[in-house]
């Protein structure tokens, strides 16, 4: 559990940077960095909620609508030192907003901010430059706690024993969608709180990567990509792909996924403290490039996941950011050929001093069903 004064801390820290800044506010709506600030699980509405993140001494305030005040009241916020204003069904939250903050200089908004939102608070405050406040809340969020890795171990170990049972499901002659619902149950039944995908790409289907679900029915032979993940009732996410196959499985592709294996684990081998995210790309895709497939892994290598399931740190070529303890990030390379297959490899890993740990450890070799 992420403890009130490990969430305390980062609201403190997100303020100093606000403050660093020069920046008159950051205001963060609903999703994610909500939660990660002040743990207020809102659903994102047309009525305004957002919390305001001063930069000066001044506390945070929550502005929500009165309808909501007792779910933020139920969710802690108080006890983090922030005061919560309510507004009522015929006021305006941008004006009364607008009241609470300097007239002119810079406010940092939320990356996920509705649009509707911002063009409303920047009618309301227009001597405002509004910037993104992504960088801001990012930095933090990037460098997660023990306490964070240990939910992300807790959120791996659930999304694996999902993986554990895929055989009791995925049968010949059933659909894709059966096989899913199964699954979604089976995730909300493993520790987690809430489904967020279910993959179930079977023969062709698996040449696309973000292939979810379709009416097709599983056939002998099939080779078929299960991709899944959920959020567990602290908020932190899974994320693993492992590869199935309806028995006899085309000598091909077996070839192809042995290289893929060597693909994930050259990757996780390079990921040590110190080297760049670009470079772990590189391991996995110059083991796939080699055995002439890397035409066929058509995107990056992995992304941060936390309270996201895609977050800071991209596994990409371009990207220096130098691997830290206290980030996780998944390691998926793929291959995908129309027409014919698809596979991908997926675990999560956390950064720790002494090195890089996988929290997911279901055993990697295509499992033959
Ligand atoms: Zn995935
Ligand atoms: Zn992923």
């Amino acid at each position: 559990m992420i403890s009130t004064s490990e969430r305390s801390a980062r609201l403190d820290q997100a303020q100093a940077v606000v403050a660093s800044q020069e920046l008159v506010a950051m205001l963060i709506t609903p999703g994610s960095s909500l939660s990660y600030l002040v743990g207020y699980n809102a659903v994102a509405l047309e009525r305004l909620t957002c919390l305001i993140v001063p930069g000066d001494d001044v506390s945070p305030t929550l502005v929500v609508p009165t309808l909501e005040r007792p779910a933020a009241l139920a969710s802690g916020v108080a006890d983090l030192g922030i005061s919560i204003i309510d507004w009522q069904e015929t006021d305006n939250p941008y004006e009364l907003i607008a009241k609470l903050l300097p007239s002119d200089g810079a406010i940092a908004v939320d990356d996920h901010m509705w649009a509707e939102q911002v063009l409303r608070l920047r009618d309301a405050m227009p001597g405002l430059e509004q910037v993104l406040a992504g960088g801001i809340v990012n930095e933090l969020r990037v460098r997660k706690s023990t306490a964070e890795l240990d939910a992300l171990r807790q959120a791996g170990a659930a999304i694996d024993r999902v993986h554990a049972q895929m055989g009791q499901w995925l049968r010949v002659g059933r659909t894709e969608r059966e096989v899913a619902r199964d699954i979604g149950d089976a995730i909300l039944s493993q520790g987690h709180e809430r489904v967020d995908f279910v993959i179930v790409a079977s023969g062709p289907n698996g040449a696309s990567p973000h292939h979810e679900v379709s009416d097709r029915v599983i056939e002998v032979g099939d080779v078929i990509v299960v991709d899944i993940g959920g959020t567990t009732p602290e908020g932190y996410c899974s994320d693993s792909t492992r590869v199935y196959a309806m028995g006899n499985v085309d000598p091909a592709f077996a070839r192809d996924y042995g290289t893929l294996m060597q693909a994930q684990e050259a990757a996780f081998v390079s990921a040590t403290v110190g080297v760049s995210a670009e470079s772990v790309d590189q391991a996995a895709r110059d083991v796939l490039t080699s055995a002439g497939l890397g035409e066929f892994f058509i995107h990056r290598t992995g992304h941060g996941i936390g309270m996201s399931t895609h977050e800071d740190p991209y596994i990409v070529s371009g990207n220096q950011t130098r691997l830290q303890p206290g980030m996780a990030f998944s390691i998926e390379p793929g291959f995908y050929v129309a027409g014919k297959w698809g596979a991908r490899l997926e675990d999560i890993v956390v950064m720790t001093p002494t090195g890089c740990e996988r929290v997911n450890n279901q055993p990697r070799d295509l499992v033959i069903l």
